[in-house]
């Protein structure tokens, strides 16, 4: 509940604009319970309109993508760029391209990530966008056509010192590369203006992994600095088998761990022997096929119709690595009856507000996706570092970096819990971390 003044007074202000929007209000008020507290001590900020001013994206573009497809047949999507704020560095964010997308979804994961980027330590503003075009059961080429016809909008708006976006679900390797030919030929420009490139043109190694592996090495850290644990002999549970479900579940093994479930927007696979990551590979990523395939292909593994039974599956520890809201009162419920203690988010607000409820009553170990699946900004900021000295690193030089990030964040999420007076607070303490960087930024460069 909202009880501070300044707090309550913004956060009415957001409900009764964007209403219609409620994912966004939903990751607002989020960031809005944890706060409270930061503003109480800091009233420079009521003074300087930061709640306001945050809350209200620079800039949002929204604009037509019209396509032929294979048959010959126009096709109109929507496309979106949401440029929420520049305080610390230009605005970074990634293209979700997905029936589901519109301007409340984009805004919701903008302001998300304007707290993701400073959480990294790294300059970098808060962006997203994307489309509701479907790229299920299209061609190559109909991807490319549709790529390009993004792009040649998108173009206008983007660039190395203004804003440079990356990849979110169905935007991976195929469609950065379609995005950045794209972009190099209508501005006659080779820059970074993209991350998650292919290593061939500018791309970091580690970037493919690093929301994954993020996700494991900032919950490894929370355990051992909360909990005194690890992932050693732990069953987990991770939903999705896209980039970072793939790559969460391969590190969660290299850390011991016995991962048992992947899933996709049709049904989930349970392996009680431990999921076999080269299949689930060979589907995902070498044919795009269902996850379904996968109990045709390993035997005494089980296919589930329908996403939300992954929850019921006996676990330790819970990495949602799907979508939005994947998890509801119901399913948090029955993670931690079936003796789950760790949830740590690697997709972008998985847990509905009444599940975060029952995280908390329940003394679980939360760490928030805005904190947890940092790693992918991350490592594409260090590839944005990369681009501009025209050099690369290795891959174990970027992952000690991704690695050392991930710590840094646990600490300073726990030390600014501690300030503001919530100790061991995973969540209130990344909110306060990430926010109090961006607040004094803006406060030191004016009403803008
Ligand atoms: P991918 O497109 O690679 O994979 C998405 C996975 O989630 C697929 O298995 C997909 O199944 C499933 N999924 C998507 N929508 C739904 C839905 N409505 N219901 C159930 N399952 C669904 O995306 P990513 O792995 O990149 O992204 C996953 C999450 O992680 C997102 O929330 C994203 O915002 C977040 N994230 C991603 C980062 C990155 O670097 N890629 C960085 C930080 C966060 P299907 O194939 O059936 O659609």
């Amino acid at each position: 509940m909202l009880t501070d003044e300044y707090v309550k007074r913004v956060y009415a202000q957001v409900e009764k604009r964007d209403g219609d929007q409620p994912e966004f209000l939903q990751a607002v008020r989020e960031v809005f319970e944890s706060l409270e507290p930061v503003v109480a001590k800091h009233p420079e900020y009521e003074k300087a309109g930061v709640l306001e001013r945050i809350v209200e994206p620079e800039r949002v573009v929204k604009f037509r993508v019209a396509w032929t497809d294979d048959e010959g047949k126009v096709q109109v999507n929507r496309g979106y760029r949401v440029q929420f704020n520049s305080a610390i560095g230009p605005y970074k964010g990634g293209l979700r391209f997905h029936p589901s997308v519109n301007e409340g979804v984009i805004k919701f994961l903008g302001f998300e990530q304007i707290l993701k980027n400073s959480l990294t330590s790294l300059p970098m503003g808060g962006g997203k966008g994307g489309s509701d075009f479907d790229p299920k059961g299209k061609s190559d080429a109909e991807v490319m056509r549709f790529c390009q016809a993004f792009m040649t909008e998108l173009c206008r708006h983007i660039g190395q010192f203004t804003d440079v976006p990356a990849g979110d679900i169905n935007v991976g390797g195929r469609e950065i590369g379609y995005l950045f030919g794209q972009y190099k030929r209508i501005r006659d420009e080779y820059s970074g203006v993209l991350t998650g490139k292919g290593l061939e043109f500018g791309g970091s190694l580690a970037r493919t992994e690093a929301t994954g592996y993020g996700l494991c090495y900032y919950t490894a850290e929370a355990m051992r600095v909360l909990r005194n644990d690890s992932f050693e002999g732990k069953t987990v549970v991770i939903s999705g088998s896209g980039n970072v479900a793939i790559f969460a579940t391969e590190k969660a093994q290299a850390l011991g761990a016995k991962v048992v479930t992947a899933s996709d927007s049709n049904g989930y696979v349970y392996d009680p022997n431990g999921i076999q990551l080269d299949v689930v590979k060979d589907i995902k990523l070498g044919h795009r096929g269902r996850i379904k395939e996968y109990a045709e292909r390993v035997p005494g593994s089980e296919y589930h119709e329908g996403c939300k039974g992954v929850w019921t599956v006996p676990c330790d520890i819970a990495l949602p690595c799907a979508t939005q809201n994947e998890i509801d009162e119901e399913s948090a419920k029955a993670l931690i009856s079936n003796g789950c203690t760790v949830v740590c988010e690697g997709a972008n607000m998985p847990s509905t507000p009444e599940a975060i409820a029952v995280y908390q009553s329940n003394n679980v170990l939360y760490g928030p996706a805005k904190a947890a699946n940092a790693g992918g900004v991350a490592v594409s900021g260090l590839e944005m570092s990369q681009n501009s000295y025209r050099l690369s690193w290795t891959f174990e030089e970027v992952d000690s970096k991704l690695k050392s990030i991930m710590e840094n964040i646990v600490a300073n999420s726990l030390e600014a819990a501690k300030e503001y007076g919530h100790e061991g607070d995973l969540m209130l303490g990344a909110n306060a971390a990430g926010f109090v960087k961006v607040a004094n930024a803006m406060v030191a460069q004016g009403v803008l």
